[in-house]
């Protein structure tokens, strides 16, 4: 990694006023980056620590000295003292001084074998995935780096159920994530792919060289409404904005609320969940008199999970006095008013509800199509990219979901698996929809095969359908984050429904002998 140039601000106050030298970060990173299964080396001289720290720790994001200090004191007490694997490891993304420097360099040592050096771009779903199932299928032959901005994973498929209840949910730290998995994690954004010289630059100016680069860095909102009265739902950031709209439904200052698919990718799920769960919440508070409508330009209601689901969500919003249209674009026109297109449509409204249209993350040094997404082959794999893959939202696969994202990671994987030698078959992407709608009463779990040859096999249940039975379905991903519930996201409906398959969990577990599992299709009842 070499810092091409220093942000102001942030650095200004508190870092050295010099990058620290090779010298220093050569220090710090024998002091125990990479060194999983090697014995520990000296410690590094503590202003060394001090100095590359506060210089390469969260990406450039400088803590103060009395954080740093306390930090490392407190680091010092533990078991293992400084070296401690946790954070040293997720410090010790490759270093690098020049490009020359970076090609010479190898992740080999006299105690490993060159272990291929993979780059996971993006801390969400698909990232995340692909690190766990990287560390099942390939465990002692790669070296892995976790590359993004953000500290923490929260569960964005949940944070529909957010303006519902009162707790927060706090994410997944992304640095504690990587150390589990024996990864490394250096906080930064992607700036460009490098192609040729086998590196990513980051907005930062850092240059992080790779054999294998997995882009996992979802889709952007493109032009969204701006109008007053329009709430845009994103996630749980716009959980208070809903909240207050409960609010305003409950004491009768709202009373007619719009749904509105937008045109072109979105996310299936988030609009009916919002929609059913609002209506559930209208019920519950004696609220008849409310008019809600979903306007959304599929043929059908989640037309993409097939005829018998679909039929079934049309049956639910129709039980739960939710009014839809389908094939229709709602399109705002006088104050007050919606236009439902096509037709002279048009109907009353307080407020609008809808979800932003995706794009791609058009990223310099890699084509994509004319929304910015990244076309792959079935395997994840870019055309004309040596060693560069794509999973995910970001990719040009029509459908933005979790559950395929994680799919889509999961071939990635096998792909790179197979590529260092790991004994496997490297199995192409074929998605399978797995979805959970939350109605505010029992969920329903949604299940379609939307492969190239596969007969519409639609299924649509209270009761579920995988295990475990999370809103991201991811193979590894799942079970991980659900032994983590009660300290980091969210990631299941806690329903009724869920209770009844206890047994089909422990049957599951028994069969899974890896460390988190994985998720299982149950068997039929
Ligand atoms: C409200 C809501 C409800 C949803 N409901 C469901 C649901 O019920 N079921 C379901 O399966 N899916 C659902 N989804 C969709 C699901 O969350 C996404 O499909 C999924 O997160 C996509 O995974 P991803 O890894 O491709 O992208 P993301 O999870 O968005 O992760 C992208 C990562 O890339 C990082 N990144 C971005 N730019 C850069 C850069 N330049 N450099 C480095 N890193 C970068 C981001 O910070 C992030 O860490 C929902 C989404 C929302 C918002």
């Amino acid at each position: 990694m070499q810092r091409r140039s220093r942000p102001g601000g942030l650095l200004d106050s508190a870092a050295p006023a010099s990058p620290p030298a090779p010298e220093q970060i050569r220090n710090l990173r024998q002091a125990g980056g990479a060194s999983f299964g090697r014995s520990r080396p000296e410690r590094p001289h503590v202003q060394d620590r001090l100095d590359v720290e506060r210089w390469i720790n969260e990406g450039g994001h400088v803590a103060p000295e009395a954080v740093i200090q306390r930090e490392m004191a407190a680091e010092d007490d533990r078991p293992g003292g400084a070296a401690g694997q946790h954070s040293r490891a997720a410090q010790s993304a490759e270093v690098r001084s020049s490009p020359a420097a970076a090609a010479e360099s190898t992740s080999s040592s006299p105690q490993h074998p060159a272990r291929a050096r993979v780059l996971i771009a993006g801390g969400g779903v698909a990232g995340l995935e692909t690190l766990l199932a990287l560390r099942s299928l390939a465990a002692d032959r790669l070296e892995i780096t976790i590359v993004a901005p953000e500290l923490k994973f929260v569960n964005a498929a949940m944070s529909v159920d957010q303006p519902f209840k009162p707790q927060r949910v706090r994410g997944l730290r992304l640095e504690d994530a990587a150390a589990e998995f024996a990864a490394h994690w250096h906080r930064g954004a992607l700036d460009r792919v490098e192609p040729e010289q086998h590196l990513i630059v980051t907005k930062d100016g850092d240059e992080l060289p790779y054999d294998r680069l997995v882009l996992a860095l979802g889709a952007h909102p493109e032009h969204e409404w701006q109008f007053p009265g329009v709430l845009t739902y994103h996630g749980g950031r716009d959980g208070p904005n809903y909240r207050l709209l409960l609010h305003q439904l409950r004491e009768g200052e709202v009373s007619r609320v719009a749904f509105v698919k937008p045109a072109g990718a979105s996310w299936p799920l988030p609009l009916y969940d919002l929609a059913l769960m609002t209506a559930a919440e209208c019920a519950a508070h004696d609220r008849a008199g409310v008019e809600l409508t979903l306007i959304t330009p599929e043929p059908e209601p989640l037309a993409i999970f097939g005829t018998t689901a679909s039929a079934a969500v049309r049956r639910l919003l129709h039980d739960n006095r939710v009014t839809l249209y389908t094939a229709s674009y709602g399109v705002l026109s006088r104050r007050g008013w919606l236009a439902i297109s096509p037709g002279e449509r048009a109907i009353q409204v307080d407020r609008v509800v809808t979800e932003p249209r995706l794009v791609g993350p058009r990223l310099r040094g890699v084509a994509c199509d004319h929304d910015g997404f990244i076309p792959t082959d079935a395997h994840g794999r870019l055309a004309g990219l040596d060693g560069v893959f794509a999973a995910g939202d970001a990719t040009a696969f029509p459908i933005k979901h979790g559950g395929l994202a994680a799919q889509q990671a999961d071939a990635v994987a096998e792909a790179i698996a197979a590529s260092v030698g790991a004994n496997i078959d490297p199995q192409p992407f074929r998605p399978i929809l797995r979805g959970v709608l939350l109605t505010g009463g029992p969920p329903r779990y949604l299940r379609a095969d939307i492969s190239d040859n596969a007969d519409d096999d639609s299924v649509i249940s209270q009761r579920p359908l995988w295990w475990p039975p999370d809103k991201i379905s991811g193979r590894y991903l799942a079970p991980y984050l659900s032994s983590q519930v009660g300290d980091a996201t969210d990631v299941m409906p806690q329903g009724e429904a869920v209770t009844p398959v206890e047994t089909a969990l422990e049957q599951v577990a028994a069969d899974t002998p890896r460390r988190f599992g994985e998720l299982s299709d149950l068997p039929p009842r």
